[in-house]
């Protein structure tokens, strides 16, 4: 059992890297998440060791409290850069397991110990009581994301007279009354990246090569891609980072694509690779951000029928989206690779006969 008063969690599992020492900014407010995903500690902190981010707690979906990197110390979870005095710099992040997709509804164990969390940082730290805005922020305060979901939605409420409450009890030494407590969400669905639902066909192996990369926004064109490697491996993109140019071809046929942009929505289709050609040759527009793609395979006659399937991470959140088939919706019911408003950072397509994931 979290021992509140002092601020302890239930367990330790400190992540060890992804954070800077120190906190010379002092210690302002607590920032919320959503996972985005159903997840428990030990799955955080091995996301969040390849991708370079992390957050002080994770509540999983039982309540459990996991501290992952110290208060003393800045986590990187906000999205915003450090020593900017913003909320990686000030503010302590704190993770809520949810559905594993939209709407994101956050687990109603996980928002009653985050509550009783802030209230207990925000007593310990003399932050005052919980106010939103005040020294609660949701995280796209900081940056562009669809994070914490519901917790800025329909579970905000909810929450913060959760934590209000909390506080409240904490100054007087006593309970607050019993929760209102809903009936625990049902197991999501296994994400569809995870296996093949019935009725699609496992990959035979079978593929044309597809090379592809991405370019940070500014800065380079990063290294290129040739399908993928095993598990996470073998993406293009750089974790973290922003990118604003797409440049993807195939040995044989034709693989069409488009992105998405923060700044313009969708831009023109693209039915050829050549980073030199940045009209016809490549999709995106300079300095602005991807945040979507979309891309088709054109199987040359004559050939066994294959399709682009491809998937993506965010600067936002931890782990693979769905993995898209360039028929559309058929398969993980998404028809573009991405969350609007939140970075892509990292991308993988393949060109084959069936799910290859
Ligand atoms: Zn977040």
């Amino acid at each position: 059992m979290a021992d509140f008063a002092n601020v302890q969690p239930d367990e330790y599992k400190l992540l060890g890297c992804n954070f800077s020492a120190g906190r010379p900014f002092g210690i302002k407010g607590v920032t919320i998440h959503h996972m985005a995903g159903d997840l428990n500690a030990a799955q955080c902190n091995s996301i969040w060791a390849a991708n370079g981010c992390s957050a002080h707690y994770s509540v999983d979906r039982n309540g459990y409290i996991v501290q992952h990197v110290n208060d003393t110390d800045r986590a990187y979870a906000c999205g915003d850069g450090i020593g900017t005095g913003g909320g990686n710099d000030t503010t302590i992040s704190i993770e809520h397991a949810n559905s594993a997709r939209g709407p994101w509804t956050v687990h109603e164990a996980a928002i009653e110990s985050g509550a009783h969390l802030v209230a207990a940082l925000c007593l310990y730290y003399g932050l005052g009581r919980p106010a939103w805005m005040v020294n609660v922020f949701p995280h796209k305060h900081w940056s562009s994301t669809a994070c914490p979901g519901e917790l800025a939605g329909s579970q905000r409420d909810h929450y913060m007279q959760r934590a209000v409450e909390w506080y409240d009890a904490m100054v007087g030494g006593a309970q607050p009354s019993a929760p209102t407590v809903q009936p625990a969400a049902t197991p999501a669905a296994p994400s569809a990246s995870q296996g093949a639902p019935g009725g699609f066909p496992r990959s035979t192996g079978a593929r044309v090569p597809v090379h592809y990369s991405l370019h940070l926004k500014g800065g380079g064109w990063l290294d290129e891609v040739t399908d993928f490697g095993a598990g996470d491996d073998g993406f293009a993109g750089y974790p973290c980072r922003q990118h604003d140019l797409l440049c993807a071809r195939v040995d044989r046929g034709t693989l069409k694509y488009q992105v998405h942009t923060v700044e313009d929505g969708w831009l023109d289709w693209v039915a050829k690779g050549d980073r030199n050609d940045t009209v016809n040759g490549c999709a995106g527009i300079a300095g602005h951000t991807i945040d979507g793609v979309r891309m088709y395979y054109v199987t040359p006659s004559g050939e066994e029928c294959k399709q682009a399937w491809y998937r993506s991470q965010t600067t936002a959140r931890a782990g693979w989206l769905n993995t898209v088939c360039d028929d559309g919706s058929t398969y993980s019911g998404d028809d573009y690779a991405g969350i609007y408003g939140e970075p892509l950072d990292r991308l993988q397509v393949c060109v084959t006969d069936g799910v290859p994931w």
